[in-house]
């Protein structure tokens, strides 16, 4: 058992000031592994306090020693490679794969990348005979959600420290733990004291404890529309910066001179890796109609590529994080099917031999159509929806017939077609034939899918503020 009834406040482990908690649970065994203590609003004004108190001079730290703490960061981290890779195989039920080669490998990726950025970064330059500075924005509150524990929490942290700001970071609920043993390594680093707080707690006493916080400067949100909504509102009490990284229903325009076999295989790794709760997952896949027949063979045929089943195991594809989630994406299954479409694979209920663990059923829709509801919300599920075109301006108009824009793939041979789809579709960012993650490369999303940019030198720029000085002595 995990029991974390401490928050991480001003290089301690103290005890929360309230005595609420919350079970932990592994979505593959339905068991409670560990509790974790739900923070009041006492414990986060103490974790303000002390990132305020460590702000002057962890502020002022040159680049040269930021650079040093996120390669030391990065070491630790690899040394706690194995506990990484179970603990989230455990909170959240990502097959031990995943875990290693998804989950592990993008939170290692942000810290070293961070400190790859900062080699390059420019603090100060000089325009038209004016100083322009780059400054810390102050302190950083940084709200993350369950679905890729190290991803968000690290990417945002690395950001953070690279910029000089100190941070309150909480967790999501559902998936505590990778944050207490990123904190570990914190320590192990010599992160100094107060630079690194962690409180636990409930979206809506900490949540909204640090989105309204008059002493936090900036807040960085990884999580839902609905919730960002509410941070957008809660910052507007006290003019607070805020980035919001929200959700996605992105498209994968697949060309007719696609390989069917290879562009099949992609759609289904979209839904099936991390059971398709990836806000940047492909889960509205348009195809040519000439194709429709060979593409939804194709799907049938590379399915068993991508086994449910225990996360432990040799599997690719794991249970959903919760019950609650469980619910949302059967009654998605159940909306499709109301909707007209025509469930081409799986349906609701739970795979064959698998009673217990919140899995589902990877499921593909085809004959839908775009309006559908199936492909407007995102379901966050291994749920696909085939939708056909006849041009490629038509692909395009249907790709970007949406309220989201936070990725787009296009895969095919006719360079000319990939650029014009790849341009054409209106999202933070884009991929052409399974590119390589480029973790330099800013990422983001376009209309309701965020605001700002994280990852590489634009993600250290949202914890700056820009400050120019006119008649600077040389
Ligand atoms: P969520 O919005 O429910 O929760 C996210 C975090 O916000 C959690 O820590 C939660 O406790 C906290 N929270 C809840 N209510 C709050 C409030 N009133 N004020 C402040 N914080 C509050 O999201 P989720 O269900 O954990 O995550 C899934 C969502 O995250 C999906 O919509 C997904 O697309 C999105 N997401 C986006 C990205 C991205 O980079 N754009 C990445 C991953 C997930």
């Amino acid at each position: 058992m995990r029991n974390y009834l401490k928050h991480y406040i001003n290089g301690e482990w103290i005890d929360s000031t309230g005595d609420e908690t919350e079970d932990v649970i592994n979505p593959a065994t339905e068991e409670v592994i560990g509790t974790i203590s739900l923070g009041t609003k006492e414990d986060l004004d103490k974790a303000v306090k002390a990132a305020r108190a460590a702000f002057p001079s962890f502020s002022q730290t040159s680049k040269q020693e930021r650079i040093e703490l996120l390669e030391r960061i990065a070491q630790e981290y690899e040394k706690r490679k194995d506990d990484i890779i179970e603990t989230i195989t455990d909170e959240l039920g990502s097959p031990l794969s995943v875990s290693e080669n998804v989950h592990y490998m993008m939170g290692y990726n942000h810290f070293a990348q961070a400190a790859e950025s900062l080699k390059e970064f420019s603090f100060i330059e000089n325009r038209g005979g004016h100083t322009v500075m780059k400054d810390t924005i102050g302190i950083s509150g940084l709200i993350t959600p369950w679905n890729f524990p190290t991803n968000q929490t690290s990417t945002k942290i690395a950001s953070a420290f690279a910029a000089g700001s100190p941070v309150i970071l909480k967790p999501a609920e559902l998936t505590p733990f990778a944050a207490v043993i990123l904190t570990e390594i914190f320590e192990a680093a010599g992160v100094p004291k107060g630079v690194f707080n962690l409180v636990n707690g409930s979206g809506s006493v900490i949540g909204n404890g640090i989105s309204s916080h008059p002493d936090i400067d900036f807040v960085s949100f990884t999580g839902s529309g609905a919730v960002g909504q509410k941070i957008m509102e809660n910052a507007s009490e006290t003019i607070k910066n805020f980035a919001l990284e929200l959700g996605g229903k992105s498209p994968l325009v697949v060309l007719d001179d696609a390989d069917v076999e290879q562009a099949a295989r992609t759609a289904v790794g979209h839904i099936a890796t991390n059971t398709g709760q990836v806000c940047s997952a492909a889960t509205r896949v348009l195809v040519p109609s000439s194709m429709k027949e060979s593409f939804e063979k194709a799907v049938k045929n590379v399915l068993p590529e991508f086994p449910v089943g225990d996360p432990r195991e040799d599997n690719r594809t794991g249970p959903l994080v919760a019950k609650k989630q469980w619910d949302t994406v059967q009654s998605y299954i159940e909306k499709g099917q109301e909707e007209g479409a025509t469930l081409l694979v799986g349906g609701t209920g739970k795979p064959e031999g698998l009673d217990k663990g919140y899995y589902a059923k990877p499921t593909v829709f085809t004959d839908v159509k775009n309006d559908m509801v199936i492909a407007q919300e995102e379901i966050f599920g291994p749920v696909m929806s085939i939708i056909t075109y006849d041009s490629i301006d038509e692909a395009i108009e249907i790709a970007n017939d949406t309220y989201y824009g936070l990725a787009g793939y296009v895969v095919g041979e006719n360079p000319e077609n990939l650029r014009k789809v790849a341009s054409g579709i209106r999202a933070g960012r884009v991929k052409v034939n399974d590119a390589e993650a480029d973790f330099a490369a800013p990422f983001g999303g376009y209309k309701r899918s965020g605001i700002g940019r994280e990852w590489g030198d634009y993600g250290i720029e949202e914890y700056l503020e820009t400050k120019t000085i006119l008649g600077f002595p040389e």
